[in-house]
């Protein structure tokens, strides 16, 4: 099936873009190139005038709906005032410290702000990686987690995009994300005594060279998976113990993402340093880093008149002057956007939609799951689900093509999903989706896999 036939526009954009642009592109975009003209909540419309439901949600960057009118008005009302003026003290970014400050997991954090995920990620590990002796200087992460494409974020990387290329007394700590769908321990869930936080425990204790973990609190890229409850208690008390720090990527995963402000939250660890988030100034360019104030802060500096440290000793300390802020980091616009993304947040009750809305999805596709072999799992949290296709449900081989082939017969019907190389649907919608169109979108999804993949009716 070829969506784009009737798509006389997109094909014409295309065309032209083709010959000009990186093959690096996101794979979804290449099977499909439809060019989207404008989107309002949770409703895109592309360049021929087809509409779309969105379960892609910008990426997850949709967090208050596409375009949502108050944070427009906040960043236009901006627009004619002050674009950038670097680090200049402001009362919008002084409100949105203090509105984030009262949404950490305690009073110890204070922030710095950029403007990618992959950015935040690797001032994170900069930040920690300053603070720890240089005999710990590794890291530990998970084998199926994404933290970005930058170099330094890449780093702790393992697999996703082709094997690590550090040296080998730089590579980071290998841990098996606790899956339990797919255990990397062969165990079954509910029974194994919780065996991969013993062996994670036992791997980070043998090994003395790791001074930090940074981890996802709910795998995103990697498959929509978190790990088993307990999982969290025990391997954040290792890390506590052996003085390892903790930096959670919660570049997906904040901003209400799965239902919380942070996912965090959901296991009583405080870590160190937190990435933050793609929904946070609901789809402007903006993140944050939060860390404990030791990390992130030399107080002395804000006392002194100059810097007596050399530039070549300044710019390795994260807390020197002028050591870790960004060209746009922190700049009005973007403090306009998270400013009125929070009010949004708070007149939405968003946290508590989230649940709501997740709750029905999370419903409908076991519902699907019980008519249709090809569904293996359903799982998620908050709007960050995932529906893993298999061939089969003993094998659980991922049915890749199967995958395909549902995003473009969706895409033509009216649903706009994502799907990975592992044949797993993510479903991320703006967290403003409504009940409404979930149930329409439901019915989409339904629909479209029953005419790829027979429905048997059976409820194993
Ligand atoms: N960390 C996580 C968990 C992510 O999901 C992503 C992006 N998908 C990144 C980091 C990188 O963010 P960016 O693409 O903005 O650099």
């Amino acid at each position: 099936m070829d969506p784009l036939q009737t798509k006389h526009r997109s094909r014409e954009i295309w065309g032209a873009e083709v010959p000009l642009l990186s093959s690096g592109i996101t794979s979804l975009t290449r099977y499909l190139p439809i060019s989207f003209d404008r989107a309002e909540n949770d409703v895109l419309y592309d360049v021929d005038g087809a509409r779309y439901l969105d379960w892609s949600g910008g990426t997850l960057t949709a967090s208050t709906g596409h375009c949502n009118p108050h944070v427009a008005a906040a960043i236009k009302a901006q627009l004619d005032r002050l674009w950038n003026i670097h680090d200049h003290p402001s009362a919008t970014r002084a409100n949105v410290m203090r509105r984030l400050h009262e949404r950490m997991p305690s009073d110890d954090y204070v922030f710095q702000f950029y403007t990618t995920g992959s950015e935040t990620v690797e001032a994170a590990l900069r930040a920690a990686l300053a603070s720890v002796s240089i005999r710990r200087h590794r890291i530990a992460s998970f084998v199926e987690g994404y933290h970005g494409k930058t170099k330094g974020s890449l780093m702790a990387v393992h697999a996703l995009f082709g094997r690590n290329v550090q040296p080998a007394h730089l590579a980071p700590l290998a841990l098996a994300f606790p899956n339990c769908y797919r255990c990397p321990y062969g165990k079954e869930r509910g029974s194994c005594g919780l065996h991969c936080a013993q062996v994670h425990s036992e791997a980070l204790e043998a090994d003395r060279s790791i001074g930090v973990f940074l981890f996802e609190p709910i795998l995103g890229t990697g498959g929509v998976h978190g790990a088993p409850d307990g999982y969290w208690d025990i391997v954040g008390a290792t890390c506590k113990r052996l003085g390892i720090l903790l930096i959670a990527d919660e570049v997906s995963t904040g901003a209400f993402r799965t239902g919380t402000f942070l996912a965090v939250e959901r296991f009583e660890i405080d870590p160190d340093l937190i990435a933050f988030a793609k929904g946070l100034g609901s789809g402007f360019p903006t993140m944050a880093l939060a860390g404990r104030r030791e990390l992130l802060r030399d107080s002395s500096v804000f006392e002194r008149e100059s810097d007596p440290l050399p530039e070549s000793v300044r710019l390795q300390n994260f807390r020197a002057p002028g050591s870790s802020s960004s060209t746009f980091g922190g700049n009005p616009l973007a403090m306009a956007a998270i400013d009125a993304t929070l009010d949004e947040f708070e007149r939405l009750e968003i946290g508590e939609h989230v649940n709501a809305v997740g709750a029905v999805l999370l419903a409908g596709f076991t519902e699907i799951a019980r008519a249709c072999d090809a569904i293996g799992d359903v799982r998620g949290y908050g709007l960050m689900l995932g529906v893993e296709l298999v061939k089969d449900r003993t094998t659980k081989e991922a049915a890749r093509d199967l995958a395909i082939e549902l995003y473009k017969r969706c895409a033509a019907h009216g649903l706009l999903i994502k799907v990975d190389a592992q044949g797993i649907v993510h479903v991320t919608p703006p967290l403003t989706h409504t009940i409404e169109h979930a149930a329409d979108a439901l019915e989409i999804f339904r629909s479209c896999l029953e005419q790829l993949q027979s429905f048997e009716g059976h409820d194993d």
